[in-house]
C-alpha cells in the first residue's frame, strides 16, 4: 500500500475523448516527492520543448503533492504545470483551496489533459469516475457562476478548478480559479489560457478514496504540538492577511511604487493595507483545507458593478499591484479590481502590471484616449484600472494587446516602451523591489518560471522572518547590501 500518495495519475485526451489510467513507479515518488517536480518529469519526458503552448498537444498537468490532504498544516496545494503561453518556457502555478484534497480523493495524484475538445467541455472526476461533460451552459460565464453551476449539476461537496472569459479569450495571463468567490487562484504564467484553448471550462472533483499515511498517530501527535507554535507566529496573517504587510513593506523600500518609479507611498500604503481592510469591508476569515493560519479574507464589495456582494478580499500583491504601483490610495477600488479578476479569471499580479505599464504608456502618450475608449489612465485613479479589467478579459480595444502581457504589448506598441516593462522571462515581476532586498534580484533572474518571488522566497530570510542559519549562513544580512545575497538565493 503507497501511503501519501494514489500510485496513478489518469491521462485524458480531449480530441478523441479517450483517457487511461497511469501508474506511476514508487521510484519517481521518491525522487520528486509528486507536485510539479513530477510533473515537470511528465512534461519533460513526454512533450515537445518546440511545441506551440496553446496548440491541442501542449500537454497540462494538474497534480497534487505528496503530503497533500494529510494532517499536516497547510498541507492543501495543487501544482498546475504546462509551457506557459505568456513566457513560452516552463509554466508552473501552485493553488490552494481544497481543489488538491479533493483531486487526491478521487483515488488519483493528478490528471494530465491532452487535446482540445470540438465543443466546451468540462471533466467531472467522481469516486475515480470520469466524465467529460458539455460545458456550453457555463461557457461565457465568469467564475463564481461557473463555479455554482457546476457544483449544481455534479456535488455541493465537489471542487472546482474553472477558467472565466479571460481563459476562454486566450488572454495570455489568465489564470486557474479554484473556490468560486472564496478563491484561490492558480494565478501565473498564463495557465487559463491554456485551458481555454483546449476548450476545457472546468475540473470538478469529489471522492472518498483513502489517503494512507504511514503512521497515522505520530502524524496527529505533531500536527497538535505544532499547530499553537503556527498560530502563534502568524497572528497578523489570521487577523488582516498577507495584505496586514503593507505598511512594514512599505517601510523596508520593498512596496513597487508608480510602475516601480517612486520610493515613498506612506500614507498609501496605510489606506490600502490588510488592516484598512478588516476596519472598513472585512465580513468573515476563510481557511484553505487543513491550514490554521486562515489568512483568506471575504470582503463586502462596495463599489462598481458587483456592489454589495461578498467575495474573497486582496491579498498583499493585488494591494501592491493596484494600490502603490498606479499610485492609487482607494482601498475600495482595489478590492473592487481584485473581485473582477477573480470573476473574469486573471492573474492579479500580471494584470497590475500590465495595467501600470499601461499608465506608463499613457502618460508618454504611446497610448491615448482612443485606444482606451476614453478612459484616462491618469496615475492614482483606481477606477480607471477597473474599466481596464473587462477590457483585457474580453480583448476589447487597448485591452486586446495588454492580454498579451507586458513584454508582448510592449513590441506591439513599440516607441521604446519595452524601456519600462517589468518583466523576467515575460512574466511580470512580484512585488517585491530587489532594491529593498537584494537577494531578490538574483531570485528574479534565475527562477525557472519567469519573475517569481516564491521560488527562493529568500527576501523572507532577508527581512529577519526566520533565521539565515537555515540556508547555511551565521548572521543576519544587512539590508540594502550585497555581502552573501546571490549564493543565499541560490540556497534557497
Ligand atoms: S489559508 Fe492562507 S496560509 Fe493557510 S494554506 Fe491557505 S493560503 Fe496558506
Amino acid at each position: 500500500m503507497p501511503y501519501g500518495y494514489n500510485g496513478k495519475i489518469i491521462e485524458i485526451d480531449l480530441s478523441n475523448r479517450s483517457n487511461k489510467v497511469r501508474e506511476i513507479d514508487e521510484s519517481l515518488y521518491r525522487k520528486f516527492f509528486a507536485g510539479s517536480g513530477l510533473a515537470s518529469w511528465l512534461l519533460y519526458n513526454e512533450s515537445d520543448i518546440n511545441i506551440d503552448p496553446l496548440s491541442p498537444d501542449n500537454p497540462m498537468v494538474f497534480m497534487t503533492g505528496l503530503l497533500t490532504g494529510t494532517p499536516v498544516p497547510t498541507a492543501c496545494k495543487a501544482s498546475v504545470c504546462s509551457k506557459s503561453p505568456l513566457t513560452g518556457i516552463w509554466g508552473e502555478s501552485t493553488v490552494g483551496g481544497f481543489f488538491g484534497y479533493k483531486l487526491k480523493k478521487t483515488g488519483f495524484d493528478g490528471i494530465i489533459v491532452r487535446g482540445k475538445s470540438d465543443k466546451p467541455v468540462y471533466i467531472w472526476l467522481n469516486e475515480g469516475i470520469l466524465e467529460l461533460r458539455d460545458a456550453s451552459s457555463v461557457w461565457g460565464r465568469d467564475c463564481y457562476e461557473t463555479t455554482e453551476m457546476l457544483k449544481n449539476e455534479t456535488s455541493q461537496k465537489a471542487e472546482v478548478a474553472c477558467i472565466g472569459q479571460a481563459g476562454e479569450n486566450l488572454v495570455k495571463i489568465a489564470g486557474i480559479m479554484i473556490g468560486g468567490n472564496e478563491t484561490r487562484a492558480a494565478g501565473r504564467v498564463g495557465l487559463g489560457a491554456v485551458m481555454g484553448s483546449k476548450n476545457l471550462k472546468a475540473i470538478v472533483v469529489d471522492g472518498n478514496a483513502p489517503i494512507n499515511v504511514f503512521d497515522l498517530d505520530s502524524m496527529r501527535k505533531l500536527t497538535k504540538e505544532i499547530t499553537p507554535l503556527i498560530k502563534q507566529n502568524t497572528k497578523g496573517l489570521t487577523d488582516f492577511g498577507t495584505a496586514g504587510s503593507m505598511q512594514a513593506v512599505e517601510v523596508n523600500g520593498d512596496l513597487p511604487i508608480k510602475n516601480w518609479r517612486e520610493g515613498s507611498f506612506e500614507e498609501g500604503a496605510m489606506k490600502t493595507s490588510g488592516q484598512m481592510i478588516a476596519k472598513t469591508m472585512l465580513v468573515s476569515h476563510y481557511a484553505c483545507y487543513g491550514c490554521p493560519i486562515r489568512c483568506g479574507k471575504m470582503v463586502e464589495i462596495k463599489t462598481g458593478p458587483y456592489k454589495g456582494t461578498k467575495a474573497h478580499g486582496p491579498e498583499y500583491e493585488t494591494c501592491a499591484g493596484f494600490g502603490a504601483l498606479i499610485l492609487n490610495e482607494d482601498v475600495y477600488k482595489i478590492a473592487e479590481a481584485n473581485d473582477l479578476c477573480n470573476r473574469f479569471g486573471l492573474d492579479t499580479i500580471s494584470t497590475s502590471g500590465v495595467i501600470a505599464f499601461a499608465y506608463e504608456a499613457y502618460e508618454k502618450g504611446i497610448i491615448t484616449d482612443k485606444d482606451t475608449g476614453g478612459i484616462k489612465l491618469n496615475w492614482g485613479d483606481g477606477e480607471a484600472a477597473c474599466g481596464l479589467i473587462p477590457m483585457i478579459a474580453n480583448r476589447q480595444g487597448i485591452g486586446n494587446i495588454l492580454a498579451e502581457g507586458s513584454r508582448n504589448a510592449a513590441k506591439i506598441l513599440g516607441r521604446n516602451s519595452i524601456e519600462f516593462t517589468v518583466e523576467v522571462k515575460g512574466l511580470e515581476m512580484a512585488y517585491h523591489d530587489p532594491r529593498a532586498f537584494t537577494s531578490m534580484a538574483g531570485n528574479y533572474a534565475t527562477a525557472n518560471r519567469g519573475a517569481c518571488h516564491l521560488e527562493a522566497l529568500s527576501y523572507f530570510a532577508e527581512n529577519g522572518a526566520y533565521s539565515p542559519m537555515i540556508a547555511g549562513f551565521d548572521k543576519p544580512f544587512e539590508t540594502h547590501g550585497f555581502v552573501n545575497k546571490g549564493e543565499m538565493a541560490a540556497v534557497m
